[in-house]
């Protein structure tokens, strides 16, 4: 069971929390919870890190922001003994979570399960902080935004849990952000593909890498609500949303569960931006310059536009980064200007990416062109276009995000019957 941050800010918030979990437990089920940080309490770590030093080292970042995870898991692990459970926490390096890759976004190699399992035979709830690891050197990691889910899917593998289950602030995933279409629809059932894409063009319900991990070690997931009365009906007959496998889809169509649509969903994604180098010299090895030390430093590069070359052999290079990662990307482009041989630098962070994504796609032609001319009709500008086999995405200006968004899932016929809405 892993409990999101709405879920776990403040301690009456935890009581509730650990009644579905003494619940699940009582059950007769072995229960290891995983716990995100009070919502909004990484966001304020993170704050006094750029506060401190805005280029921080990622190896002290790290240490800052797992703390509001220790801090809950301890919380949760007390309110369950008040309530009669037997319950520890196991932080990080105590499970151990063994991480690899860079600091801030590390990736989970491996998760000893022998004491976990241990210790859950013997009826003892193991709640642990999500987020965090351990690199190869002993020093504490976390796993990037959202990363609570990933070390939830990750304990689920380690001890073969029989379901990892996601409560959080909506009972599962809908076809685009509840919070910006009232007539969202909630999906009975989800593909990992089409999950995995959905939560990488920036649907945060899940981070894109539990998806990944899911898929590969056959983790069977579940999205429900946390935000439940004292007559919660079990997890096993909750409406929550299933990740499924393709087949098990398409047994669920056949059997006349769930609808086959071309367009399975919506999402959007804020923290990019924007940055574009004029001047650069339009020939070969000219954009490797760029990258390479971006990715030297684990920065994503994810939109790229090369316009077509003007005289002088110039050209201006547009890509997109992280928000998180301008500061740096700017800073290590400027060290590099004499290689790369651009002339100006500029930014802008008031850009969105807009995204739709289905497997229909694969078999449907005049996707791309539904939404080029949803968004036109309503004078939203496209600045840029990436797609891949399930996906097209849309660069446009930030303030327009929520409108395209509402407009894409009319014209893709997605909104809720009224009656039902
Ligand atoms: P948690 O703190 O539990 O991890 P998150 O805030 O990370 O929760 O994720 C849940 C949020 O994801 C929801 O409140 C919702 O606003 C947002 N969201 C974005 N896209 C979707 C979607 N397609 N379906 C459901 N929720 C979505
Ligand atoms: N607390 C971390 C975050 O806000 C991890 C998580 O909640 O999944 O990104
Ligand atoms: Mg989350």
């Amino acid at each position: 069971m892993k409990f999101g941050g709405t879920s776990m800010a403040g301690t009456e918030r935890i009581r509730r929390v650990a009644n579905i979990v003494r619940k699940q437990a009582a059950g007769g089920n072995e229960v290891a919870v995983v716990v995100s940080a009070m919502a909004g309490e990484t966001d304020r770590l993170v704050n006094f890190c750029r506060e401190a030093n805005a280029l921080y080292d990622p190896a002290e970042y790290d240490v800052v922001v797992a703390s509001g995870e220790q801090v809950t898991s301890g919380l949760l692990a007390l309110t369950l003994q008040s309530l009669g459970c037997k319950a520890r926490s196991w932080l990080g390096w105590q499970l151990p979570v063994r991480t690899v890759e860079a600091h801030a976004k590390a990736r989970v190699d491996s998760i000893d399960g022998e004491a976990l399992a241990n210790s859950m035979a013997e009826g003892e709830i193991a709640v642990i902080p999500g987020f965090q690891g351990v690199s190869e050197d002993g020093r504490i990691t976390t796993m990037g935004r959202g990363g609570s889910d990933t070390s939830a899917v990750a304990v689920a593998a380690a001890v073969k849990a029989d379901r990892c289950d996601i409560y959080t602030d909506v009972d599962g995933v809908y076809t685009t952000d509840p919070r910006i279409v009232a007539k969202a629809r909630k999906l009975k059932a989800v593909t990992y593909e089409e999950m995995l894409e959905l939560a990488s063009v920036g649907a945060k319900v899940l981070q894109t890498r539990s998806v990944g991990l899911a898929m590969k070690e056959g983790v069977r997931v579940q999205v429900l609500s946390s935000f439940v009365g004292d007559d919660a009906v079990p997890a096993d007959e909750l409406p929550g949303t299933m990740i499924v496998s393709e087949e098990e889809m398409d047994e669920l169509v056949e059997k006349g569960e769930v609808e086959r649509q071309h367009v399975t969903g919506i999402a959007h994604d804020k923290n990019e931006a924007k940055i574009i180098l004029t001047r650069v010299p339009d020939k070969p090895g000219a954009v490797a310059h760029i990258f390479e030390p971006l990715a030297a430093a684990s920065i994503n590069v994810d939109m790229i536009i090369q316009n077509v070359g003007r005289d002088k052999g110039e050209t201006d290079v547009t890509f997109t980064v992280p928000q998180a990662d301008l500061a740096r990307a700017q800073a290590l482009l400027e060290d590099k200007r004499e290689d790369i041989g651009f002339n100006r630098i500029i930014t802008d962070s008031q850009i969105a990416k807009i995204s739709v994504v289905g497997v229909g796609m694969k078999s449907h032609a005049g996707v791309a062109a539904t939404m080029f001319k949803a968004l036109a009709d309503r004078g939203i500008n496209i600045q840029a276009i990436t797609t891949s086999e399930i996906k097209v995405s849309v660069m446009i200006d930030e303030d327009e995000t929520e409108l395209a968004v509402r407009v894409l899932h009319t014209a893709y016929g997605l909104d809720a019957a009224d009656e039902a809405a």
